[in-house]
C-alpha cells in the first residue's frame, strides 16, 4: 500500500526557510520583497487566487500589492501599467491574475514582465533557462511536482519518468526538470492516447506526473508495483474534488501517492512565494 505524499508538511517546511529568508532580506533591502498582483475587473476566481496570495504573503513576513485594472483595460494600457511596476524598485515580483477578459492575450502580454520579476517563471527568457538547466524561477506548479518528488528521496538518475500532458504550465516544465535529473522522460499527451499507447507508456513508469484534468484517465491496473504517482489534476466529479488517477486501485501497487486533494494544491502558492524570495534574491545580485 502506498504512502501518502502529502502537500502540507512539505510546504510547511518551505514556509519555515521563506520567514527566515523574508527577515534577511527586509534588513538588507529595507522593506520585504513584495509582490505586486494584476487583476482586471471583478472575476471571482480571480479573486479568490489574489486572497489566497495575499494570505500566504502575509504569513511570511512578505508584503503584497493588489492592484485592480478597469475590465476593459486595453492591452497596450496594461502593458504601460506593467512596465511601471518594472521600474519601480520597491516592486520584486509581478504577477496577472487569471482568468484575464478575452481582449488580453496572456502569452503576449505575460512577456512585459521583466524577467527577474517574473515570479511565475512563464516568461520566455525563464523557460530559456529552464531549457539550458539554468533555471532559477520555475514555474509554479512545476517546482510543485519536483518538491514532492524529492520528499520521497528517489535518486531520478536513469529512472523511467513518464509525464502525461504537455501543458507550458506544467508538463513541459516537469519534463525539463526531471531531465536535468537525468531520468529517462517520456512525455504523453493526447496524441499518445489517440494512439492507444498511454497504458503501455504508464506501465513503464518509476515516476508518474499526470496533469491533464479527466478524473480517473490513468487507471489503477496500468501503475508499476513500487511507482511514484503525483496527480496534479483537479476535477469536480459531484462534490468531490479528485485526480486523474483512479486512486484507489492505483495506491495498491505505487510506493508514493498524492492525495487529490491534498497533494500538488497545497504547495502551489508556496512555490509563487518561493520564486518571489528567489527574485527579490536575484534583483540584488544574491543568486
Ligand atoms: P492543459 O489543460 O493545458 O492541457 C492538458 C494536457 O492533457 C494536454 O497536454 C493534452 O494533450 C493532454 N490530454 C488531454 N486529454 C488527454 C488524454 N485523453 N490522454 C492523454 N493526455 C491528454 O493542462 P494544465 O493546465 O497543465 O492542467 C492539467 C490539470 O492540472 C487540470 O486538471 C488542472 O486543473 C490541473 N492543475 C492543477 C494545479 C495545482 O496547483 N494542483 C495547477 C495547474 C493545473
Amino acid at each position: 500500500m502506498a504512502r501518502l505524499l502529502e502537500g502540507k508538511a512539505i510546504a510547511d517546511k518551505i514556509k519555515r526557510g521563506l520567514l527566515q529568508e523574508a527577515g534577511r532580506l527586509k534588513k538588507k533591502a529595507g522593506h520585504a520583497p513584495l509582490l505586486a498582483s494584476i487583476g482586471l475587473g471583478d472575476n471571482e476566481s480571480a479573486k479568490i487566487y489574489a486572497a489566497s496570495q495575499k494570505k500566504s504573503a502575509s504569513g511570511l513576513g512578505l508584503d503584497y500589492r493588489p492592484c485592480r485594472l478597469k475590465v476593459g483595460t486595453s492591452e497596450r494600457r496594461l502593458a504601460e501599467f506593467i512596465q511601471k511596476l518594472n521600474r519601480d524598485k520597491s516592486v520584486n515580483g509581478i504577477i496577472l491574475q487569471l482568468p484575464l477578459p478575452k481582449h488580453i492575450d496572456y502569452r503576449k502580454i505575460s512577456s512585459y514582465i521583466t524577467v527577474d520579476k517574473d515570479v511565475e517563471g512563464m516568461h520566455p527568457a525563464n523557460m530559456g533557462r529552464l531549457v539550458f538547466g539554468q533555471a532559477k524561477i520555475v514555474p509554479c506548479t512545476a517546482g510543485a511536482v519536483m518538491e514532492l518528488i524529492a520528499a520521497t528521496g528517489i535518486d531520478l538518475y536513469g529512472k523511467n519518468a513518464v509525464v502525461v500532458g504537455h501543458s507550458e504550465i506544467v508538463g513541459k516544465p516537469v519534463s525539463l526538470l526531471l531531465l536535468d535529473k537525468f531520468a529517462t522522460v517520456s512525455v504523453c499527451h493526447i496524441g499518445t492516447s489517440k494512439a492507444g499507447k498511454l497504458a503501455d507508456y504508464v506501465r513503464r513508469a518509476d515516476v508518474l506526473v499526470v496533469a491533464v484534468g479527466k478524473p480517473g484517465l490513468i487507471k489503477g491496473e496500468w501503475i508499476k508495483k513500487g511507482a511514484i504517482v503525483i496527480d496534479v489534476g483537479i476535477n469536480r466529479a459531484g462534490n468531490k474534488i479528485v485526480g486523474d488517477v483512479e486512486f484507489n486501485g492505483a495506491e495498491k501497487r505505487a510506493s508514493w501517492i498524492t492525495p487529490v486533494p491534498g497533494g500538488v494544491g497545497p504547495l502551489t502558492v508556496v512555490m509563487l512565494m518561493k520564486n518571489l524570495v528567489e527574485a527579490t534574491k536575484l534583483q540584488y545580485g544574491l543568486i
